[in-house]
């Protein structure tokens, strides 16, 4: 269920720039392949989606910052991953 108060992570939102808007920051340096793209609103950070093999995203999320916007052409959507909903 969705809960109806705002997501409490929401205050860890800032006003970012990808710090790496080519692709995903560890994938580059690895030289692994990613499928789609999550930037880290909180500090700028791109990882890689979930379908990809690595999910730098998620594990960036689990270290450090919760909340992630896609980056993919015509999406904009916010996903929380402690909380696994949309906010
Ligand atoms: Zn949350
Ligand atoms: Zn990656
Ligand atoms: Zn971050």
């Amino acid at each position: 269920m969705i809960p109806r108060i705002p997501d409490p992570h929401l205050a860890l939102v800032r006003p970012v720039r990808a710090r790496t808007p080519q692709g995903c920051e560890e994938c580059l340096s690895l030289g692994t392949p990613w499928v789609h793209l999550r930037l880290c609103l909180s500090c700028g950070h791109v990882g890689c989606c979930d379908s990809s093999p690595m999910r730098h995203a998620r594990a960036h999320a689990t270290e450090l910052h919760p909340i992630v916007r896609s980056m993919e052409l015509g999406e904009d959507w916010r996903w929380c991953y402690p909380h696994e909903t949309f906010v």
